[in-house]
Parts: structure tokens; C-alpha cells; sequence
């Protein structure tokens, strides 16, 4: 299938892509390259553009004959959206509007949609499930959710069919650790311990020792990135217009930064160094989903259920690459 990767040289969106190419899809990334990595996609697969700009989005449809499209693109910090709600209600929603206008002009009736457990706020009973409120707490939440909302309606008034995939914490690299996770501002867990323990960080704080939690860290539940493509695909194939579907994406088990951090020390062999730090804002304590309904709904089945063998694939990403995509470069150039 033709498909449009709004993104798509992003993080999630660039895992997806190279995962469709081998599954024998036709993927186009469409990403302004500000978070996202030229070298992470195959040139000729690569449309530089904003999904602000409609008429950009509306021309790469008609050129590739799209017949479904992923929307990753988004600002996507929970912090700097509590910072700055302006660039969120833009970028998120003024964004994904134009997506689904440009969709309309084109006559594309299939998005496959990146939300978030950001979606569902605080709640006490874990793990999550599709019929859990949602009632998010921050700007990144709130957007994420008017998304949803704004996809239902154009579905039911436009024949759209959607899912919505929401992403609990995507995490790991490619098996081969040929490509990976490398933003200019990283502010996620994982790559964040282990820069500490390349020496690209000094240290890697942990924020808050109190949590409500067995050790007294946040819990949250780790997902491979590959494992997210495979339900972005499952997705894509069984999307009929008019139809929704949604979905909660993790492994269904929760894992504290203490034991994220030890697991990484096991995988790499050495300490970390690690540091304390005051709780982060609007950090839930406890964030846990069941994938039970993309099991049983689609078959989805994942390759990664251990927190070691996620970090083993992104050590052997930035262990290889310490800078990233910038390293790659330079090792090819
Ligand atoms: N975290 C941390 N130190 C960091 C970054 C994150 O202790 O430098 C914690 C954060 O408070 C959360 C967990 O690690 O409990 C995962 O955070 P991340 O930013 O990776 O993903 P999020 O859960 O915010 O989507």
C-alpha cells in the first residue's frame, strides 16, 4: 500500500518506515527534518515538508497516489508543552487538521494516528485499558486528545477510517543497530542513560525518590519500537472507512527508572553514573497499558518483552553510533 508517514524520519515514524519497506509496503516520510533525521530513510523516500503547510501535504499526496496515511508529526514533550501551550494547540492540532483536510482534497480514507498515554492523565487502577477515561493533565495530553476528537468527526461526517494507537513509552532500536533514537533535545529515559554512560552526559538525574511506587521511582511501561510498527501495520491493512479502532499500546508491565537504569548497567557492564533529582512536572507516578485488545482484535504479537533486550538493541545502536546520525555519517562518509 501507498502510505504517507507524516514524520517519518522521526524516531517512531522512521522504525515504522523501514519496518513497511520490509513487509513490502510503500512507505513516503513527509518531515520538515526539524526532530527528524535525513539519514534515518532511504532518500528516495523522503519529502521534506511541514505539516503546516497544507498545500505541501495536499501535492505529496497527489504525487505518490497515497491510499493511507500515518500521521506521527507533532510536537510531542510534555514539559515544554506545559511551557509553551501556543506551539502545542499549533503544531498538534492546527497540524492534524490540515493532515485530515489534505486527506479530504485527495480522497484518502485511511489514518493511522500516534497518540499517547498522555491522553489518560493520572489514575489510580493500572493498568490502562481502551475503556479508562481519558482526562489528560498537560498541554501535550490535551492536544493529543482534541486529535482524536477532530479524527472521529471527519470519520463520521467524511468516511474516514482511523486508529488511533496510543504509545505508552517507545523505546529500543533496530536489531541490527543500524538506526535509532537521536532527537536534538532528548529528554527521554533511556538514551538519557545511556549518553551518561558514553560520557556524552555527565550524569543522569532521576527524578523523584518518593513515587508512590516499590522503590520509590516511576513506573512506566516500555514498548519496542519495532513492536509499534507491527501494530501501525496491522492497523493500516484492517482499516475500513467509517471505522475507528483504538488502541493501548505497551507490554502490559511496568518497569521503575531504578530497575531501567540496572538493567542498563547489567546490559553495558559498568555503573551509570545516576544522580537525584526533584519529580518532574506532570509526570504521572504509575503508567501501565494492557495490549489485550490489539491481541485479540489483530493478532499483534511482540518481538520485545524484556526491558534488557529493549536496551541491548539501543546500546548497540549508540554504542556504535555515540552521536547518532551524525556519526553515521561521518563513519560513511
Ligand atoms: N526520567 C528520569 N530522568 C530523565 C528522564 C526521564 O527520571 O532524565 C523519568 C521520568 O520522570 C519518567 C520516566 O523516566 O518517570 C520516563 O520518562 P520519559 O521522558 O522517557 O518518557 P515519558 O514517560 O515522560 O513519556
Amino acid at each position: 500500500m501507498k502510505m504517507l508517514l507524516t514524520g517519518g524520519a522521526g524516531y517512531v515514524g522512521s522504525a515504522c518506515l523501514r519496518y513497511l519497506i520490509r513487509e513490502g509496503h510503500d512507505p513516503i516520510a513527509f518531515d520538515d527534518l526539524s526532530e527528524g533525521n535525513r539519514d534515518a530513510v532511504p532518500a528516495d523516500r523522503l519529502v521534506v515538508g511541514d505539516i503546516l503547510d497544507k498545500d505541501a501535504l495536499v501535492n505529496a499526496m497527489r504525487e505518490h497516489n497515497i491510499e493511507a496515511v500515518m500521521h506521527f508529526a507533532a510536537v510531542a514533550s510534555v514539559p515544554e508543552s506545559i511551557k509553551d501551550p501556543d506551539l502545542y494547540w499549533k503544531v498538534n492540532v492546527v497540524g492534524t487538521k490540515n493532515v485530515l483536510d489534505a486527506m479530504r482534497e485527495t480522497d484518502v480514507d485511511r489514518i493511522v494516528f500516534s497518540s499517547t498515554a498522555a491522553t489518560f492523565g493520572f489514575h489510580e487502577n493500572m493498568p490502562i485499558t481502551e475503556e479508562h477515561e481519558q482526562r489528560p493533565e498537560t498541554p501535550y495530553g490535551t492536544t493529543k486528545l482534541a486529535d482524536e476528537w477532530m479524527i472521529k468527526e471527519y470519520a463520521r461526517a467524511y468516511g474516514i477510517g482511523y486508529a488511533f494507537l496510543r504509545y505508552f513509552n517507545a523505546s529500543g532500536a533496530d536489531d541490527d543497530g543500524e538506526n535509532g533514537e537521536d532527537r536534538r533535545s532528548e529528554s527521554h529515559l533511556i538514551p538519557l542513560i545511556l549518553y551518561a554512560a558514553l560520557g556524552r552526559r555527565d550524569h543522569v538525574k532521576i527524578f523523584g525518590s518518593d513515587w508512590p511506587t516499590r522503590d520509590g521511582t516511576c513506573v512506566r511501561d516500555y514498548i519496542h519500537v519495532e513492536d509499534l510498527a507491527q501494530a501501525h501495520k496491522l492497523c493500516v491493512e484492517n482499516i475500513k472507512p467509517g471505522v475507528g479502532r483504538h488502541y493501548c499500546m505497551g507490554n502490559g508491565d511496568g518497569t521503575t527508572v531504578l530497575e531501567v537504569l540496572h538493567a542498563a548497567q547489567d546490559v553495558i557492564g559498568r555503573e551509570i553514573p545516576h544522580e537525584f533529582a526533584p519529580p518532574r512536572p506532570g509526570d504521572p507516578a504509575t503508567l501501565i497499558a494492557t495490549p489485550e485488545k490489539i491481541t485479540k482484535e489483530l493478532g499483534w504479537k511482540p518481538k520485545y518483552t524484556d526491558i534488557r533486550q529493549i536496551i541491548e538493541t539501543a546500546w548497540r545502536w549508540h554504542e556504535r553510533y555515540p552521536e547518532g546520525y551524525t556519526s553515521k555519517a561521518a563513519a560513511n562518509a
